[in-house]
């Protein structure tokens, strides 16, 4: 991790020509630098339009610059933002400029992500928030984008904090009793213990079922299609691509995938791979590319075994090759195709199953419905953040610790430092979402809180 204090720079707008383009500057003391840049003191937040010379006193551009001090800044520390005109040449000589001026600073280049760092560092925002600023830069769909910013007011963070505090007070509750056994205390008695239990478990539940609508949201679902060659699979991808308003543009620094596609639907984005592409191989681009659809079959959420309405069942060896390849969670759905050559709707191989034509789209609604209905998605709701599987996993495994607490608080008394030491652990868990450290003086807190002498 990149923990230097050196002041650093860099253009904060996209690459490519733009009406603005911005330089941003972020060190512990910027006045120096910024009176190498513009010969004057820069009052905070306040817009000066200057302009900024090379080194014949020549201007290279005029432009507006911010300042703002430490520690009431994005990073914390003092922060130069120069609204500078978007040209890409143009801006890499004012970087080059500002790098000049500001040499004896120390002022070099900021590595990706560093001024978001800083800001982590600085506790300006927690860990969740740094992981939202990337996903709203990323966000690929408007419900996307609404959850990393909710993510980025401190929702997530907000319900994760609440829910560690509770723990707290249940712990101080405990470890009275412990150190203190000649009150007697009778924690298991005591119901106010037991409520405030069931509380937090419920409460885990339901964050872990909102970082599982919020992860489904930021990752989307990877679909697979399988099935035998000519059922229909890449005419099934065509009709689920095409049909789409919005086709997002596929992960960043990927080449588009002739056998992948990504699509949105309800929000939701779906990463869909066609299999039938798996079996051309001459070509060494088109093997790159096939890899990848291997990568993306071992992480499939779900995969559609597509099957011809006229011939039914087929056996296949690539389907059989790829059923040994999903992960164990991914889900399973029969589709019948090509539903327009048949006078009459024949007999589903199971309930589940679902009948569609590729060619004229019937069915292909439901199928969507299906697919989102199978991951678990819930419909766009208000509130949902946007959370990744290292949310999920932590929730999980606080989860986790509650569920033994539980059990030890069923024992009775003597299990009642096991169950303490398990409400901490699922604390700590829950800690790592935010990135928090929980401080070790619990002890202290305790005595702040309980008046013994009641
Ligand atoms: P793949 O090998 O599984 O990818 O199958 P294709 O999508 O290439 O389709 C094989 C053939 O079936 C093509 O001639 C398609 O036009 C045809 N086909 C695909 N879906 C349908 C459908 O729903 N109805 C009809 N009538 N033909 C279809
Ligand atoms: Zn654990």
């Amino acid at each position: 991790m990149m923990t230097r204090k050196l002041p650093i720079i860099a253009v904060a707008t996209a690459q490519g020509k733009a009406g603005v383009g911005v330089v941003r500057i972020s060190g512990q003391n910027l006045q120096p630098i910024a009176s190498s840049l513009f010969q004057k003191k820069l009052s905070p937040r306040q817009a000066n339009l200057l302009t900024l010379c090379d080194e014949h006193g020549e201007a290279i551009d005029q432009l507006i610059a911010i300042y703002f001090a430490g520690p009431a800044s994005f990073t914390g520390e003092d922060v130069l933002e120069l609204q500078c005109h978007g040209g890409p040449q143009l801006l890499e000589l004012v970087i080059k400029r500002c790098l000049e001026l500001g040499k004896n600073e120390g002022l070099v280049i900021a590595e990706p992500g560093e001024f978001t760092l800083r800001a982590y560092l600085n506790n300006k925002i927690d860990l969740t928030q740094a992981e939202a600023i990337a996903d709203l830069i990323d966000a690929q769909s408007e419900a996307a984008v609404r959850g990393a910013a909710r993510s980025l007011q401190g929702a997530f963070s907000d319900d994760i904090n609440n829910l560690i505090e509770e723990i707290t007070q249940l712990r101080i509750l405990v470890e009275s009793t412990l150190d203190f056994p000649e009150e007697e205390i009778e924690f298991l008695e005591n119901a106010q213990a037991r409520q405030r239990l069931a509380a937090v478990k419920e409460k885990l539940q339901a964050l872990r079922a909102g970082a599982k609508q919020g992860k489904i949201l930021r990752d989307g679902i990877q679909l697979v299609l399988a099935g035998a060659p000519n059922v229909g699979k890449s005419s099934l991808l065509n009709r689920l691509a095409g049909e789409e308003v919005a086709i997002v543009t596929p992960i960043a620094g990927t080449t588009r995938d002739r056998v992948k596609e990504s699509i949105a639907v309800d929000g939701v984005p779906m990463h869909i791979i066609d299999t039938a592409g798996l079996r051309e191989t001459s070509d060494i681009v088109e093997a790159k590319g096939i890899e990848r659809s291997w990568d993306a079959i071992r992480l499939a959420d779900m995969v559609i075994f597509l099957t011809d309405a006229q011939v039914g069942n087929q056996e296949d060896a690539l389907k059989a090759q790829i059923l040994k390849e999903l992960p164990p969670k991914c889900a399973v759905l029969e589709v019948v195709n090509k539903a327009d050559l048949l006078p009459e709707s024949p007999k589903l191989p199971s309930d589940q199953a679902l009948l569609i034509s590729a060619k004229t789209g019937v069915g292909i609604d439901r199928l969507k419905q299906k697919i989102l209905e199978i991951v678990g998605w819930d419909g766009p709701q208000e509130g949902t953040i946007l959370a990744r599987r290292r949310h999920l996993d932590c929730i999980e495994r606080a989860a986790e610790h509650i569920e033994k607490s539980e059990q030890f608080a069923a024992n009775g008394n003597n299990s009642l430092e096991l169950f303490a030491e398990e409400l901490s652990l699922a604390q700590k868990h829950l800690g790592e979402i935010t990135g928090k450290l929980l401080p070790d003086d619990l002890l202290g807190k305790i005595f702040s809180q309980f008046c013994i002498g009641k």
